[in-house]
């Protein structure tokens, strides 16, 4: 994996360099079919596990990189965004001129699917509440609220690691899923406790999550100017949030009165299915520069090139 600079207004891109540098957007219209971890096809090409180096980008205020894989896999490295952090602390950010633009929530919205829930409040910045309830005598209930911004993402969420049990490891094996997972890069529950302590964080296994949400909501293309408020979610809960808006800039298109003002009409099409739940999302979320009161950080990513290895599969 390499990651590479990029000019103002390119977003995240992904490269294929063993399949003649083809390019996959880090965009809601990419966003493939989940399972375990968060995946983007374009063409029948596939870039899995994207979400831990996207929170990373998000953490970190980088708007635009490429990254080039040679490999449909992200490495997993120690199982956070840690490493990807220090690869890029390493190399440095640069400013750029243009203005970040946000996707500003406009009003509350809750989705329910039985026990599990996603909300998202208007607000002038990007927060998380993240509650889960796993039925493990070392996690149970556990809620994690942060603001992301002034370095709480890099102190308290970036290094917090994924996390599985051997029970469900032989069964994602058999589906083709966690090839490099070791307990080199994830932290392994047992019954009644966990194989390679100690935890980086009492609540490790919540602040993981917020990093996935984080990751995950990055395909939205621009960060948020939101709270979210998880319960139970996980990837897949994650990403119909993001596709869902994609549905909404459809439905928007069917039906031009609905279209929220600042929508552009030059999105290309997107390619999903429609998500059962857009109605929920219609009118929510609209495009935004950085105008009036509304934040005019000049910040986007830039960064030299910067290299780090896959782990060896299945460790
Ligand atoms: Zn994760």
């Amino acid at each position: 994996m390499r990651m590479l600079p990029a000019p103002s207004g390119t977003g995240i891109i992904f490269r294929r360099t063993d399949l003649d540098g083809f390019e996959i957007e880090a965009i809601s219209r990419n966003v493939a079919r989940v399972s375990y971890a968060t995946s983007l096809m374009k063409k029948g090409v596939l870039i899995s596990t994207t979400e831990h180096l996207l929170s990373a980008f998000i953490g970190m205020g980088i708007d635009n990189a490429i990254v080039e894989l040679d490999n449909l896999e992200l490495p997993i490295l120690d199982g956070s965004a840690q490493p990807f952090v220090e690869m890029i602390q390493r190399v440095g950010i640069r400013k750029q001129r243009r203005p970040r633009k946000y996707l500003r929530i406009c009003r509350e919205l809750e989705w329910r699917d039985s026990n599990k829930s996603i909300a998202v409040y208007p607000s002038d910045s990007y927060s998380v509440a993240y509650s889960i309830n796993f039925p493990h005598p070392l996690i149970g209930k556990e809620t994690f609220q942060c603001e992301l911004s002034n370095g709480n993402y890099l102190r308290h969420i970036a290094a917090a690691r994924t996390f599985g049990s051997r029970a469900d490891e032989q069964a994602m094996r058999n589906m083709g899923l966690i090839r490099g997972a070791s307990r080199e890069n994830c932290i392994v529950l047992t019954r009644d406790g966990i194989e390679n302590g100690p935890l980086r964080f009492r609540d490790e296994f919540v602040r993981h999550k917020v990093l996935d949400l984080v990751g995950d909501l990055a395909l939205l293309g621009r960060q948020i100017l939101g709270k979210t408020a998880p319960a139970r979610a996980g990837n897949a809960m994650h990403t119909a949030l993001v596709s869902a808006s994609c549905a909404t800039k459809r439905s928007g298109k069917r039906f031009p009165s609905r279209k929220t003002p600042n929508q552009s009409s030059r999105d290309p099409p997107p390619t999903l299915p429609p998500a059962p739940h857009s109605k929920f999302l219609r009118k929510l979320i609209h495009k935004e520069g950085g105008t009036g009161n509304r934040p005019r950080t000049r910040v986007s990513g830039f960064l030299p090139a910067a290299v780090c290895g896959f782990p060896p599969a299945g460790r």
